[in-house]
């Protein structure tokens, strides 16, 4: 495994500030999620629909995905077809460019974070306005997401009440209440969307029954997004695609008391098509793959596609509570990032993540949806440990041979125990065997004391106190 991870998270660590702040914002979000979850006596059997709904939509994805198709094209939407994130940037780059439009809006998508459309949209000299108020933070601080939910969390409200101050004009007697800083955004936000003729979104899930696709967000911008111009582009990963309407009843019960801690959710925006007179007159859905095909021939870490960004298991995580969402390099942090992102991306490009777990379990115990996420966590240490790092064949079948003869007969067992111990004792230092191992062991040694084996074992010190 290499340590990239273990190297990303150490300004993290380093930052008290950035720890505190995440501390104080993920707490607060757990105890509340904790206490909308509890009021429901149904809950795990919600959690179980929502585990079946999504298993069999991903089972049966080529045929629900055809349907989407279908239904999208009759009720006037257009779908087109994303291999990869090149494909779907040029897909949403070149039909902006039809309109000769050079501004667009964008509500929050996780997506388009993913094939970093935003970067190839200015390539072509397409400027995205991000209007979701945390993403808006994340862009006017040029800075990037460090949680699926809240991408700002790592800011505090005076870094986001001086970013204001710089960026946006009239905002120079701005304080940090949280009110002055949503009108503030609200004011600045509020002339781009009246003068958009195109927006980007993303979307939560699609139904393949109707053609539907479904937004939830918090703050009304999104609305605005999705209603106001005459054109909407959605990009949409695959494995959002629910089969029937009937299943959104379920996932609206687990998404909103999972993420944001609240009974409703305050915008949910579904549309179906185009409809003449009332919103945009032109509709395109991009279904994008990016990695999510081969994940599905993944037998194991398939379940990871099942996920529905609702965050809980962030938050609930000690291991991104202390690094925070950037140690992952990724668009999507913490542990569904862990399984996700080598998936989506390749083990190689990823191969650190599934190490970044104290497998807990937390995260497994919160998920709306029940993703088993440690035993995938296992699952992908070994595959990267096979298929990046080259073990478990030559090597480590060999070492893992001599360990099992070892504890076969006890005379072997002493005969190891003694041999470690004459070859370890001279490495420790104070009692401890800290930062020195030597070889690929180093690595283990950088976060973990070990502490120096005793001059004679138990069995040795009961055997002299017999003689
Ligand atoms: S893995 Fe589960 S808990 Fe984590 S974001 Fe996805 S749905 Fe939510």
């Amino acid at each position: 495994m290499s340590n990239e991870f273990a190297n990303a998270a150490r300004p993290a660590l380093e930052n008290a500030q950035l720890r505190a702040n995440l501390r104080g914002a993920t707490h607060a979000i757990r105890e509340r999620r904790a206490r909308v979850t509890a009021e429901l006596p149904d809950w795990e059997e919600l959690r179980e629909a929502g585990r079946r709904i999504k298993d069999a939509a991903t089972r049966h994805l080529d045929v629900h995905l055809e349907q989407v198709e279908r239904t999208v094209t009759a009720a006037g939407g257009r779908v087109h077809w994303a291999p990869d994130a090149a494909a779907a940037n040029r897909i949403v780059g070149e039909l902006i460019e039809a309109t000769g439009e050079r501004e667009v809006v964008k509500v929050k998508s996780l997506a388009t974070d993913e094939i970093g459309l935003n970067r190839a949209l200015a390539e072509r000299g397409i400027r995205a306005l991000e209007t979701d108020l945390a993403e808006l933070i994340v862009q006017l601080a040029g800075d990037s997401s460090s949680h699926i939910l809240v991408p700002a969390i790592h800011r505090n409200r005076g870094e986001i009440r001086e970013l204001f101050r710089a960026n946006l004009p009239g905002t120079e007697r701005l304080t940090d209440e949280p009110q002055q800083l949503a009108e503030a955004a609200r004011r600045h936000l509020r002339n781009q969307f009246l003068k958009a003729k195109v927006a980007v979104s993303g979307a939560n899930f699609a139904v393949a029954e109707t053609g539907s696709v479904c937004v939830v967000e918090s703050e009304g911008n999104g609305r605005m997004c999705l209603t106001l111009p005459e054109l909407l582009i959605t990009v949409m990963g695959i494995e959002k695609v629910l089969p029937r309407f009937a299943d959104l009843a379920v996932m609206l019960s687990l998404l909103p008391r999972s993420s944001t801690a609240e009974r409703m959710n305050p915008y949910t925006s579904l549309w179906t098509g185009v409809t003449p007179g009332d919103g945009p007159r032109e509709f395109h859905l991009v279904l994008l793959d990016a990695g999510r095909s081969a994940t599905l021939a993944d037998p194991v870490g398939r379940v990871a596609l099942h996920c529905i960004r609702c965050s809980a298991c962030l938050n609930v995580c000690p291991v991104y509570e202390r690094t925070g969402g950037h140690a992952y390099e990724s668009t999507y942090p913490g542990p569904i990032g862990a399984i996700l992102t080598p998936q989506l991306s390749g083990l190689r490009a990823g191969a650190s993540l599934p190490w970044a777990s104290s497998l807990c379990g937390a995260c497994y115990e919160v998920c709306p949806v029940k993703i088993d996420i440690p035993s995938v966590l296992v699952h992908l240490r070994g595959r990267v440990n096979r298929e990046v790092a080259g073990f478990g064949g030559g090597g480590e079948g060999a070492a893992m041979g001599l360990l099992a003869r070892a504890f076969a007969r006890r005379s072997r067992y002493e005969r190891a125990q003694r041999l470690g111990r004459a070859l370890a004792r001279p490495l420790a230092r104070d009692g401890w065997i800290a930062r020195a191992l030597p070889g690929p062991l180093g690595a283990w040694g950088t976060v973990r004391d070990l502490p120096a084996p005793p001059e004679q074992s138990f069995r040795e010190w009961w055997r002299g106190r017999r003689s």
